[in-house]
């Protein structure tokens, strides 16, 4: 079958691997019907892969072809959504709703051994805990907001949760990729009063916007800062969604922050401490995040996309097939595009 491979930076090909099929008895197969590149895929795109070879892609949504004899609740024909991760649904922090931190867990796309969904089909492992059901068919209007629930919305969802956004909260969202525009349907959906955009580019600021920001700061350093508590009466904000992942954005955070408040920090850290904790200890603000359990927040969030309260999938503003996904990568790269659908 035919799979994303990266060998080294800025070196993605779609080549043939050996075909998806059953390892385990708990391992399904799907057929991947809509894929995805990740702002995260850029990481290694530019840094280089974890290994040469590496199959890449964690987000879809397939329609399983084949289950293995001890799948007790996913069947041949359904059409699913995978989380980044995959997890077994049973243990204890599965229980917890952690499933990040599942003790039989992984992630796809990150190897060679498990395999990456911007593929063909790809094996799941542990499908019962794995995937979730949808109630639409393949080609559903829906199929874009919903594919967002394999990582971007609920991540933006985790971002706004470990920050703490409550009803009447100020909220910062520092980022302004797909995940950063999804955090700010998270924190509107959770009752943020204020929301502000860090960010400069211009479409995606409007999208943020629709999406309910009210205020945005495209300065940097002090000045952002500066910008940030002016907006918030001298105070920052409530709550910081901190989707980025670099220095200087978690450094932002720490700045703009209210006494009190919370960072939740869902970029994937490129630093090694966090600035300002003397500061931010005497003022009592907590940080938080991590990896986001999206297995545990699709039950709440699809709902609100199956009703058209929320259209996280407006995000998507270039679709490819797989003979096009090296140029998609490029695409995001280069910041053509803000997220790039896969039709394989
Ligand atoms: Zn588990």
């Amino acid at each position: 079958m035919r799979a994303t491979v990266m060998y080294k930076a800025h070196d993605v090909q779609i080549a043939d691997v050996p075909d998806a099929g059953l390892r385990n008895p708990t391992d399904a197969v799907i057929r991947v019907a809509r894929a995805c590149i990740c702002g995260s895929d850029l990481w290694p795109y530019n840094d280089g892969p974890n290994v040469s070879g590496q199959q890449m892609g964690h987000e879809a949504i397939g329609v399983v072809e084949e289950v293995g004899s001890d799948v007790r609740t996913v069947k041949p024909g359904q059409v699913v959504v995978m989380p980044f991760a995959y997890s077994d649904g049973t243990c204890t922090f599965c229980g917890d709703g952690l499933q990040t931190s599942c003790v039989h867990g992984g992630f796809f796309g990150q190897g060679t051994e498990i395999g990456g969904a911007q593929a063909e089909a790809l094996c799941i492992p542990y499908a019962d805990g794995t995937l979730y059901p949808l109630p639409v068919g393949e080609d559903d209007a829906l199929m874009p907001s919903l594919l967002t629930l394999a990582d971007v919305m609920g991540t933006g969802h985790h971002a706004a949760l470990t920050a703490r956004v409550a009803p009447g909260a100020s909220v910062a969202v520092v980022g302004d990729g797909a995940v950063g525009l999804c955090a700010v349907i998270a924190a509107k959906r959770l009752g943020a009063e204020q929301i502000i955009i860090m960010g400069r580019h211009e479409d995606r600021i409007r999208l943020a916007k629709e999406f309910g920001a009210n205020d945005v700061v495209s300065e940097r350093g002090e000045e952002a800062h500066e910008r940030v508590r002016s907006l918030t009466g001298g105070f920052g904000v409530h709550a910081v969604l901190e989707c980025v992942g670099s220095g200087q954005a978690i450094g932002t955070a720490t700045a703009i922050v209210r006494p009190g408040g919370g960072i939740g920090r869902v970029g994937l850290p490129h630093y090694d401490t966090v600035p300002d904790v003397q500061p931010i200890f005497n003022e009592n603000v907590s940080v938080a995040g991590g990896p986001a359990p999206v297995r545990a927040y699709i039950e709440e969030l699809l709902p609100d996309i199956m009703e058209g309260r929320i259209e996280p999938g407006r995000v998507f503003d270039k679709t490819v097939d797989l003979d096009g996904v090296p140029d998609g990568y490029r695409a995001m790269n280069d910041r053509e595009a803000l997220k790039v659908m896969v039709r394989p």
